[in-house]
């Protein structure tokens, strides 16, 4: 971050601890400057020991991990790929790039993620036409459970296998089990804004041993075994840096402390927000069994009680130097989805018209929080 921007607040900025440069200098003084070496392994278990997964494969984004983790369920051109209308492009594209199709469903109002009732109409809706989708790609946004035992029992009575995207939910559990461990397939991001970060990364988790050796395969070229460079498949230049990798170790060691902060953020903006004319801040209280890592605070404007609008507010908020955003805009709504089957539609768009991302780095001090509820209220003109 530029110094001359040393007084504006971030959204969710990096916060590196003291042990992440450990482990980068280690990596360049025993020359592991390359997408393999001891951190990568070191990363990996990491990852498996907070989340409970069998198997971890590094990868230079949450997104190549998604592109993966759809080729391992067999998504092939043609197929079609059930996935949520209200969350971020880099859930979407990959079904792209495999030449399948997204069929978009709606979210619900009490985790904003996919709606258990649109997501069994589209199931049935897609067979009646005489296509079964091929895989359900799940969100849990801003770290919020998605409704885990409803859509599970769904896609096991389809039998459509799971991808579970946690790109924002690294540290979040549902009745005490990590986020990304429920599906055949769970991705990270640890993308530069996300909870931890490596700069720009992502990982892989599974249970399946045969479906982690065949993404790290993928991920590494597809070479066959040869002495010489044999090939029978498409490959893909997807692995992590060693470098990366030991940013990664370093973060990992603070997974607890960066969730237990964000969650004080979310619970400081409540006290202090809440109660002000037209604002809501979402979503609380929690749905039973849900632990949220609160990656992002969230506010709804209520149109009935504010002549504010989320830009209004963000513009002001900018006037301040304090960087916000809207909701993520539903995929439905973007120009590359024009055509795109969409089940549902109206809670999606309707959050995406009332709301607004606050900063909730966890860096962020108490006198940072206040000067963003200030600006809030000032923005609320109160
Ligand atoms: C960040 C994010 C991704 C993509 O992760 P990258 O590491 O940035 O590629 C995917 N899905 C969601 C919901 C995200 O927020």
């Amino acid at each position: 971050m530029r110094s001359q921007d040393y007084d504006r607040l971030y959204l969710s900025p990096p916060h590196l601890g003291r042990h992440e440069l450990n482990y980068v200098h280690k990596a360049i003084e025993d020359n592991w400057v390359a997408p393999a070496g001891p951190n990568l392994a070191g990363f990996e278990a990491d990852i498996c020991a907070a989340t409970g997964a069998g198997y971890c494969v590094a990868l230079t984004s949450g997104t190549a991990a998604i592109h993966l983790g759809l080729l391992l369920l067999g998504v092939e051109p043609g197929d079609e790929v059930l996935c949520p209308s209200f969350t971020f492009v880099a859930t979407a594209n990959p079904i792209l790039y495999c030449g399948a199709t997204p069929v978009f469903v709606d979210s619900e109002a009490a985790t904003w993620n996919i709606c258990p009732d649109r997501l069994r109409e589209a199931l049935a809706d897609r067979i009646a036409q005489g296509k079964k989708p091929k895989a359900l790609i799940l969100v849990h946004l801003y770290g919020m459970p998605a409704r885990l035992p409803e859509i599970l029992a769904i896609a096991d009575e389809y039998a459509v296998p799971v991808l579970e995207d946690a790109a924002e939910a690294l540290g979040a559990r549902f009745r005490n089990q990590p986020l990304g461990s429920f599906g055949t397939v769970g991705v990270f991001s640890f993308n530069g804004n996300k909870i931890l970060t490596t700069s720009g990364g992502g990982a892989l988790v599974t249970n399946d041993a045969a479906l982690a050796q065949k993404a790290l395969f993928l991920a590494t070229q597809a070479k066959d075994e040869a002495p010489h460079y044999q090939h029978s498949e498409v490959g893909y230049n997807y692995r992590l840096s060693n470098i990366l990798a030991g940013i990664g170790r370093g973060q990992m060691e603070l997974l607890e402390a960066r969730v237990k902060r964000r969650r004080e953020i979310f619970a400081w903006y409540q006290e202090h927000l809440a109660g002000r004319p037209g604002l809501t801040v979402a979503l609380a209280p929690e749905p039973a069994g849900s632990h949220s890592n609160r990656w992002l605070t969230t506010i709804l404007l209520n149109p009935a009680a504010t002549s504010a609008t989320p830009e209004t507010l963000r513009q002001h908020l900018e006037t301040r130097n304090i960087e916000s955003r809207p909701l993520w805009k539903p995929l439905h709504l973007q120009p590359l989805f024009e055509t795109t089957p969409m089940y549902g539609g109206q809670v999606g768009a309707d959050l995406f018209a009332r709301g607004l991302c606050l900063p909730s780095g966890s860096a962020m001090t108490e006198a940072d929080l206040r000067r963003v509820a200030e600006a809030v209220r000032q923005g609320l003109g109160q």
